[in-house]
C-alpha cells in the first residue's frame, strides 16, 4: 500500500480542527472575543507579542511574530471592522505553527523567515461591527492621507520590515459569483496594481505565482469556488500602495459558502492559503506558476447570487407582469431587502423559491388605531386575508408572535419596490395568500 503524500496544504487542513480556535467560530468578533486568545498566543513559545500603537478610540494594536528569519512575511486583518473570517484564520494559524505538530515546513523555517500579523487592524470598527473606524473613516482609502492611526500603523510596519510577501485579508460581501458559474465567490485573491497601467514588476509577478499556487492547493477543497478579483488600480488602497513599495502584495476576500453563515470554510480555506504560501516561499515551488495560471482563475463576479430568489412571480398592478425577486438579508444586522426585481436569469439564490404561477399579493396594511396583541393565530388569519404588515404607532402593538411582523409609520404602496424590507404574500391565481416572506424568510400557511 502506497504511503499517503502529507502536502503542507493537507496537513493544514488535517490540523485545523485541532488547533483552531472554536470560540472564534462566529460570524463576528471583537477585541475583547480574540483578547484571550493573544494572551494565550503571547505567553505560549515562540509568540513575540508586540505594541504598535493603539486605534483612535484607544484599542491596542498588536503584531504576533514568529520566526526570527532575515525573510519577514506581513499579514494584517479586519482593516475593516465588519470583516472578521481572517481574523480567527490568522489566529489558527499561529496556533498550529506554534504548537510543534508537523507542519510540512522545513525544520530550520524559524531561521529562514519570521511571520508578522496584525489581527484586527481595526478594533474601534469591531466594536461597532462598521467598516470604517471610530473616526468614520474607511482605513482603505487612508493609505496616501495616513490620518488614522490604525492606518499610519499599518504603512509604518509596511515600511519598517519590509516584507517579501503582504498578504492584506478581507470579507466579500456574500454575493459574489465565481464567473458566470453558478458557485459562489468563497475565497478570491488579488495581486494589485501598482499603477493605472497594471505594469508587472517582480514583486507583483511573484504575488501572481504565488496566488496560482495558492489556488492550486485550496482547490482540492474548493473545486470550483476560487476566483480572482478585479485589479482595477485604486490609488488610495493600502493594498495597491503597498504593492508600489516592490512588495509582493496578495489580498484575500473571504466569501459565503453554501449553508456557512460563520464562513468557516473561508476561513479554514485562509489558513490552507497562507500555509502553502508559506511553503512555497520556503522551497521555490511558488517559481512553477505563471501569471497565465493566475489568469485562469475565473473573474469574481458582483451579484452573481442573492439570499433567496423568487422565480417567475406574476406581479399584479396597472397590467400583469412576471419577475424575478432578489432578497438578501444583511449579515449582521438580519435585516432582509429586496434587491433586485426582473428578469434575474444571471443571479442564483442561495435559497431558491419556484412554484408554479405564483403571484405577488398586493401590499395590503392594517391601521393601528389603538393597542392592540398581536399573537400567531391572529397574525395568521390577519395574512390569510391579505394583510402583510401594520401601520401607526408601533407602540400600540403588543407583538406576541414569533413571526417576523413589519411595522412602518404610514401606509406603503401596493408593489414593493428595490430597497423595501422583505415582507410579502404570496399566493396561487385567484386565491388567498398561502405563503408569506417575512423578512426573507418563506412561511407557509
Ligand atoms: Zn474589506
Amino acid at each position: 500500500m502506497n504511503k499517503p503524500v502529507y502536502t503542507p496544504a493537507t496537513l493544514a487542513a488535517g490540523n485545523f480542527k485541532k488547533y483552531h480556535w472554536p470560540e472564534l467560530n462566529r460570524l463576528h468578533l471583537t477585541f475583547g472575543d480574540i483578547e484571550p486568545v493573544l494572551n494565550t498566543l503571547a505567553r505560549s513559545g515562540e509568540i513575540d507579542c508586540q505594541l504598535l500603537g493603539h486605534s483612535y478610540a484607544g484599542v491596542p494594536i498588536q503584531r504576533l511574530s514568529i520566526g526570527r528569519g532575515p525573510r519577514n512575511i506581513l499579514a494584517w486583518t479586519q482593516m475593516h471592522g465588519d470583516e472578521a473570517t481572517a481574523t480567527a484564520a490568522v489566529l489558527d494559524w499561529l496556533h498550529w505553527l506554534n504548537s510543534g505538530a508537523d507542519t510540512g515546513l522545513p525544520a530550520d523555517w524559524k531561521q529562514r523567515v519570521s511571520i508578522h500579523i496584525i489581527p484586527m487592524l481595526n478594533p474601534d470598527g469591531a466594536a461597532q461591527c462598521t467598516r470604517h473606524n471610530a473616526q468614520g473613516i474607511d482605513i482603505n482609502r487612508d493609505a496616501l492621507g495616513l490620518q488614522t492611526p490604525e492606518g499610519a500603523i499599518l504603512m509604518s510596519q509596511a515600511q519598517l520590515l519590509e516584507p517579501e510577501v503582504a498578504f492584506n485579508l478581507h470579507d466579500q460581501n456574500a454575493y459574489y459569483s465565481v464567473g458566470e458559474t453558478a458557485h459562489p465567490s468563497t475565497i478570491a485573491f488579488l495581486a494589485p496594481a501598482f499603477n493605472t497601467e497594471k505594469q508587472v514588476d517582480d514583486a507583483r509577478y511573484r504575488a501572481k505565482q504565488l496566488i496560482a499556487c495558492m489556488q492550486e492547493a485550496i482547490r482540492h477543497w474548493l473545486p470550483n469556488e476560487v476566483a480572482r478579483y478585479d485589479d482595477t488600480y485604486s490609488k488610495r488602497c493600502f493594498g495597491d500602495n503597498i504593492a508600489a513599495l516592490s512588495i509582493s502584495t496578495i489580498l484575500i476576500e473571504s466569501g459565503a459558502g453554501w449553508d456557512d453563515p460563520h464562513r468557516q470554510t473561508a476561513r479554514k480555506m485562509n489558513v490552507v492559503a497562507l500555509h502553502s504560501a508559506l511553503a512555497a516561499l520556503l522551497d521555490g515551488s511558488y517559481r512553477n506558476y505563471t501569471p497565465k495560471d493566475y489568469y485562469h482563475i475565473p473573474e469574481n463576479r458582483e451579484d452573481g447570487f442573492c439570499d433567496l430568489k423568487i422565480e417567475a412571480l406574476t406581479v399584479p398592478g396597472r397590467h400583469l407582469f412576471v419577475a424575478d425577486m432578489a432578497i438578501n438579508i444583511d449579515r449582521h444586522s438580519g435585516e432582509a431587502r429586496i434587491a433586485a426585481i426582473g428578469d434575474l436569469c444571471v443571479m442564483q439564490g442561495f435559497k431558491t423559491l419556484r412554484q408554479p404561477a405564483l403571484q405577488l399579493c398586493p401590499r395590503k396594511g392594517f391601521a393601528i388605531t389603538g393597542p392592540m396583541t398581536l399573537d400567531d393565530s391572529e397574525y395568521l388569519q390577519l395574512m390569510r386575508e391579505g394583510v402583510g404588515y401594520f401601520y401607526g404607532d408601533a407602540n400600540e402593538l403588543n407583538i406576541q408572535t414569533t413571526l417576523p411582523v413589519l411595522v412602518v409609520s404610514a401606509p406603503l404602496p401596493e408593489l414593493p419596490m428595490p430597497g423595501d424590507q422583505a415582507c410579502l404574500l404570496l399566493s396561487k391565481p385567484d386565491s388567498a395568500p398561502h405563503l408569506a416572506i417575512l423578512n426573507g424568510q418563506p412561511v407557509e400557511f
